[in-house]
């Protein structure tokens, strides 16, 4: 187990490793029980390092034999590594450790997955492999021969020689240790190839178990486009002669950008049309992007240390988000990034879990995967490039390939170059990744003579740590209308610098409505008592599609809310306004779609609270309801003929268009079932022919509670198939009354295909239950009990994901006294766990100190 007393890491103590890594060479003998590995490692004291005590980081390893220059050496071993004298000048490190992967439940370093050997060193996994300086700026050039019976054996770079039991690779890139890769198993591939941009033939694979071969066609096809998109767009062109993508059951994240061995999360990469839905299509053409994208920016410049994450994943989410938006709708993409900012990044962003984009301390690195360091971190790049125009953005982006080719860098050398490109001074603006939470801004106007004046205040709540904050520079993209509906002032991006500053506009001839945060300009809360009126007028007229679309997400906000605050009933202008905007079949059927979403109730308990109210998720929950079942009366003569827009005659596609229009149809079916009893849903799910239609059709079913035919035809189709089953299992929970949802997961847990130490499976079934806002929050705590039970077994198994999944109690002080004292417990019953690993410790020691 990990160390018992855990202690935290400063950014302020950065100090460089002593010695210069020269060349890795590493020999595996596999076997699930006992692997050998030998590693031959250069060393040479680095000049540019204070001296200091030789350390290498190894943790759950065997020593077998160490060596110096050949001399047998006996390093002083500790829980998290060993120190051992060594010559002032260059030497050989030789050593021979023992491992057993087949013992690794934490999937972290060598584990073994259905079978399978593979490898997850990021963050701090290579050193379960063997004795290194396992911190992201000691980089060198890796040589790696595997041997073993299995028929596939799969490392970094190019492949060199190969014969009976055993392949050797070299890889010829100079990377940090959390790059290490190494797959090997009784694997099939389905091949393809890409001639860069200067005629390099590259060799592509996607690696699967057999059986799963006929899922590889999409993913193979996003690889291509991404490859040509990074050329088009960044200038960057691949580096090696083969680029390798390997599917895995068994893994905590979604994918690992490994250099040319990319492994995935097998639910991020395998697709078919009668398995995968649109959103699995689109979410592994995204991610397998991602992982693309990051040889670039990841792999050939690297983060000099943990707390410069976000420098390759703020900017690497930046571009395949950039990626995406190109490949599919632009404004469906903004409108789907703000929704997660404000439904996981604004929650974490004002809770006890707040921490900068950067971090400046940490006890464990794996906690710090957030939503602030990828989400808002691409932000922080967004809001840059809008600030400097995409000219400028482009030129600096060309200076940080060309000064940090082969850099383990820091968020000051990225600042840096986008100063010298462009002349701006950026201190102010580096705020953004040095202060927490999120800033609110509430506005102003004043309007005579012509003159129209807005004037802004923006205030940075206090988080953990941080009690006082300076003003960040916002770029706020405003556009005025005028009252007859056309814009007189299309949109001007205002910066805002000062606590408190004033913009005038001139020359106008009426009084202008203004649509505030265009394209959500900046990651903060808006705070604009704009009246009901106004907000339709925008619902109805603004030439931006994202306000159009917040618009509508406002008035559905203040809706609810009056509904669970006085009992209102709901507001039929807006409805009628939205109504509108559905009905215009010149708007894409996938904005449409999103168009007709309303807030989630986790969202709602957020604003609820922010605005001094304690959230009852119940009357939540029942405003929901009543909303719903109030939308689909009233819009019964439309939703025949948005059905009719929304079907596809054409064989199926996950092409940008069916997608919207599947998206459309699912929202129009979940409304007709609630005038129909699931009638059109029952007959949707006995046609489908894909897996978005069949899944849809019966999450309706579920919801309508005419669920049990359907549920046993499901599992009866898909049993063998582990990713649809996974499906099967979250939909029950996901799409269940909140008054059922907590048995049927507690029932769930004891089914036979129930493997709780696959974290897809686990996350399906608990995971589900965490995302369902009113049933997670049943009054009598039985969710949260549960929930506490089942991290508390995962805990000694897998840390990484037990602690990832614990941040759902980071919201039970907005709670009322009941809830809070049940979730307080569920807590401290964690905390109270024997053993309890430094991942989880941290996240409930942090939600607890609040
Ligand atoms: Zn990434």
């Amino acid at each position: 187990m990990k160390d018992a007393s855990p202690q935290t890491v400063y950014l302020s103590d950065y100090t460089p490793f002593g010695w210069q890594v020269q060349d890795v060479h590493l020999t595996f003998r596999l076997a699930p029980e006992a692997t050998r590995v030998l590693a031959r490692i250069h060393f040479a004291p680095n000049p540019d390092a204070p001296k200091q005590e030789f350390f290498l980081h190894g943790e759950d390893l065997t020593l077998i034999h160490a060596a110096i220059d050949g001399r047998t050496v006996s390093p002083v071993q500790s829980a998290e590594g060993l120190t051992c004298t060594v010559p002032d000048g260059p030497f050989l490190w030789e050593c021979e450790v023992e491992i057993a992967p087949a013992k690794n439940t934490a999937l972290e370093g060598l584990y073994m997955s259905n079978g399978m050997y593979c490898t997850q060193c990021e963050a701090e996994g290579f050193r379960k492999i063997t004795f290194y300086p396992d911190r992201p700026d000691v980089m060198s050039v890796f040589t790696v021969r595997i041997e073993g019976e299995e028929p596939v054996k799969l490392s970094n770079g190019n492949p060199g020689k190969t014969g009976e039991g055993f392949a050797e690779w070299h890889d010829p890139w100079p990377k940090p240790a959390y790059l290490f890769a190494l797959v090997a198993g009784d694997l099939v591939n389905h091949p393809d190839r890409f001639t860069t941009m200067n005629g390099r033939d590259v060799e592509l694979n996607i690696w699967v178990r057999p059986g799963d071969e006929g899922k590889c066609a999409f993913g193979m096809e996003a690889l291509k486009k991404s490859m040509k998109w990074d050329e088009d767009v960044y200038g960057r062109e691949y580096d090696l002669d083969i680029f390798n993508i390997v599917a895995v059951d068994d893994f905590n994240m979604g994918a690992m950008e490994n250099k040319g061995l990319n492994v995935f999360n097998s639910s991020c990469v395998l697709a078919s049309p009668e398995t995968s839905t649109d959103a699995n299509f689109e979410r592994i053409e995204a991610i397998i992007a991602h992982e693309y994208f990051h040889n670039w920016t990841g792999n050939r410049i690297t983060c000099r240390d943990w707390f410069q994450l976000c420098l390759k994943e703020g900017l690497t989410v930046f571009r395949d988000a950039q990626f995406t938006a190109d490949m599919r709708s632009a404004p469906v993409k903004r409108i789907e990034d703000a929704q997660m900012m404000r439904g996981r990044q604004f929650p974490e962003d004002q809770g006890p879990l707040a921490h900068p984009v950067r971090p400046e301390s940490f006890q464990e690195i794996n906690n710090f995967y957030t939503a602030t360091v990828y989400e808002k971190g691409a932000e922080v790049i967004g809001m840059l490039k809008r600030l400097v125009g995409d000219e400028d953005y482009a030129k600096a982006l060309d200076l940080y390939f060309d000064r940090h080719d082969g850099d383990a860098a820091t968020i000051e050398d990225w600042l840096k170059v986008f100063e010298d490109a462009t002349g701006r001074d950026l201190t102010q603006f580096k705020r953004w990744y040095s202060q927490a939470g999120t800033p609110r801004v509430s506005v102003t106007e004043d309007w005579a003579d012509g003159t129209y004046t807005l004037t802004f205040r923006q205030v940075t709540p206090p988080t953990p740590g941080q009690p006082d904050k300076a003003p960040q520079v916002i770029p706020m993209a405003v556009g005025l209308l005028n009252p007859n509906g056309d814009e007189v002032v299309p949109t001007t991006l205002l910066e805002i610098t000062e606590a408190e500053q004033s913009f005038r506009f001139d020359g106008l001839s009426a009084r202008p409505v203004p649509s505030l945060l265009r394209d959500f300009s900046a990651p903060v809360v808006m705070e604009r008592e704009a009246s009901a009126e106004e907000r339709a007028f925008l619902l109805a007229h603004d030439t931006d599609p994202f306000n159009r679309w917040d618009a509508s997400q406002m008035l559905g906000i203040e809706c609810l809310i009056a509904m669970i605050t006085e009992g209102a009933t709901p507001d039929t202008a807006w409805l009628d306004g939205l109504e509108r905007v559905l009905r215009d079949t010149d708007l894409d059927p996938a904005y449409r779609a999103l168009m007709m979403g309303t807030p989630s109730q986790a969202e709602l308990a957020r604003v609820l609270h922010e605005r001094g109210h304690t959230p009852d998720p119940e009357a939540i929950w029942n405003a929901a309801e009543t909303l719903a079942q109030f939308r689909a009366e009233r819009w019964a003569d439309l939703l025949p003929r948005l059905a009719a827009e929304a079907t596809v005659e054409a064989p199926y596609s996950p092409d940008a268009e069916q997608v919207g229009k599947r998206a459309l149809g699912a929202g129009v079916l979940a409304l007709q079932t609630r005038l129909d009893g699931g009638k059109a849903a029952q007959a949707q799910f006995d046609s489908a022919d894909n897996m978005t239609l069949q899944l849809t059709a019966l999450g309706s079913l579920v919801r309508a509670g005419r669920d049990a035919e359907a549920l046993a035809a499901f599992e009866e189709q898909w049993q063998d198939d582990r990713l649809v089953m996974d499906k099967w299992f979250g939909l029950q929970i996901g799409a269940a009354a909140p008054d059922v949802a907590v048995e049927r997961a507690q029932a769930l847990t004891r089914h036979a295909a129930f493997d709780w130490k696959n974290p897809n499976r686990f996350r399906a079934v608990l995971g589900g239950l965490a995302m369902h806002h009113a049933a997670f929050h049943r009054a009598d705590g039985a969710s949260y009990a549960l929930l506490a039970d089942w991290l508390i077994r995962l805990d000694d198994l897998n840390p990484q994901t037990t602690a990832r999944m614990a941040a759902v109690f980071q919201t039970w002080t907005r709670y009322d006294e009941g809830r809070r004292a049940l979730m307080r417990a569920a807590l401290e019953r964690i905390a109270a766990k024997p053993k309890l690993s430094r991942d989880t410790g941290e996240m409930v020691t942090r939600m607890l100190a609040q």
